[in-house]
């Protein structure tokens, strides 16, 4: 265990500078403060510019606290609560997470559901127990799976008993949420939080900066391998891929994206979706969704939403949202970018 995190803290700074490549992050004027650790099941980092060491430790506990209030992997978190007892009362900022999930899931036509919690456990992906369960299982799991029985009445939301909320796909963007109001009220220049595939841009790292530089990953390459470029001036960027968590079998990978309608790894030609939004639970929620709903479906809704997404498929054809045109470059030749066809 000790090594496993000694490992995912000295990746962290990797992250960052990833994140940031072709930034002028080393050129700060500002003092920097950075803070790393490991919660929500991955590494999560504050990088601050021009503000005090007490707000990237601030952002990093309430990032814990955020994992304590709905991760389903703690016993009495507002999620293992809904899970055991079928309705529990969650804080406006929950009940607003749950709203956003349920708007999703109607609009991506049941694709996003995290009513999938059941599922997700039975493939147990990136855990100890992950292994390719038996046709009957899925199926079983399968009849737990329904995002329209999720409901959210003034600050309680109930499920059908039996069924198994996972926030998974949502969580790391809210914390996003969290770190952007503890920036807010600290009076910082700047500040870079990740968590996980989530991630906040906020303000300015240097006095002269004009955007921020976000490497894409290439979902075919290892993690400093990039496909593009974003150049933005700042909101939360998302990204959910299939290179994320997997295991491989017989030459096939199973990744941690499921389908809830046949309940296997999403398997529709995309290998990862990046979503910019400016609310970290929407750019999380959206890059899940649009990842299920394949390139046209998930295009449609990033459009009709009014986020900026980018779309990399199995042939290496990267298709932007006319918002980010003139913000990404392809930084690898063996990308295309591509048109794609809307209706
Ligand atoms: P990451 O957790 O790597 O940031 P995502 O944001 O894409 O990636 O979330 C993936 C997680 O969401 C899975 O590990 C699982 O817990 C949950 N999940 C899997 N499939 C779905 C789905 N179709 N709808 C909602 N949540 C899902
Ligand atoms: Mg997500």
């Amino acid at each position: 265990m000790k090594k496993i995190l000694k490992f995912l803290i000295s990746a962290v700074a990797f992250i960052v500078i990833a994140l940031l490549v072709a930034s002028d992050l080393f050129k700060t004027d500002y003092k920097t403060h950075e803070k790393s650790a490991v919660a929500m099941g991955t590494v999560v980092s504050a990088c601050i510019y021009g503000g005090d060491e007490k707000t990237a430790q601030d952002i990093i506990a309430s990032i814990e606290e955020t994992e304590k209030l709905i991760s389903r992997n703690i016993a009495d978190s507002c999620v293992s609560l809904l899970n055991k007892n079928g309705q529990t009362d969650v804080n406006g900022d929950v009940a607003y997470l749950f709203r956003l999930c349920k708007d999703v899931c109607s609009r991506s036509d049941g694709c996003f559901d995290i009513t999938t919690g059941e599922l997700s456990s039975l493939w147990d992906i990136g855990g100890e127990k992950q292994r390719i369960p038996q046709k009957n299982e899925i199926e079983k799991a399968l009849e737990k799976v329904d995002g329209t029985s999720v409901s959210v009445s003034n600050n309680t939301v109930k499920i059908k008993k039996g069924q198994t909320v996972d926030l998974g796909a949502a969580g790391k963007g809210f914390a996003a949420d969290r770190a952007f109001e503890i920036l807010e009220k600290s009076g910082v220049k700047g500040a870079v939080v990740s968590v996980g595939g989530s991630i906040l841009l906020y303000g300015r790292h240097n006095p002269s900066q004009q955007k921020w530089s976000v490497a894409v990953r290439d979902p075919f390459g290892s993690s400093s391998d990039y496909a593009g470029v974003l150049e933005l001036s700042g909101g939360y960027i998302s990204t959910s891929g299939d290179y994320e968590r997997y295991f491989e079998k017989n030459g096939k990978r199973y990744h941690h994206i499921l389908s809830p309608f046949d309940g296997y790894p999403v398997d529709n030609g995309l290998k990862s979706v990046t979503i910019v939004a400016d609310e970290g639970a929407v750019s999380d929620i959206l890059s899940t969704a649009c990842f299920v709903m394949d390139l046209k479906d998930g295009m449609k809704l990033a459009d009709g939403l009014g986020v900026q997404a980018v779309f990399i498929d199995k042939n290496k054809n990267v298709y932007l949202t006319d918002g980010l045109k003139n913000c990404f470059h392809l930084c690898s030749d063996e990308f295309n970018l591509a048109e794609y066809e809307k209706d």
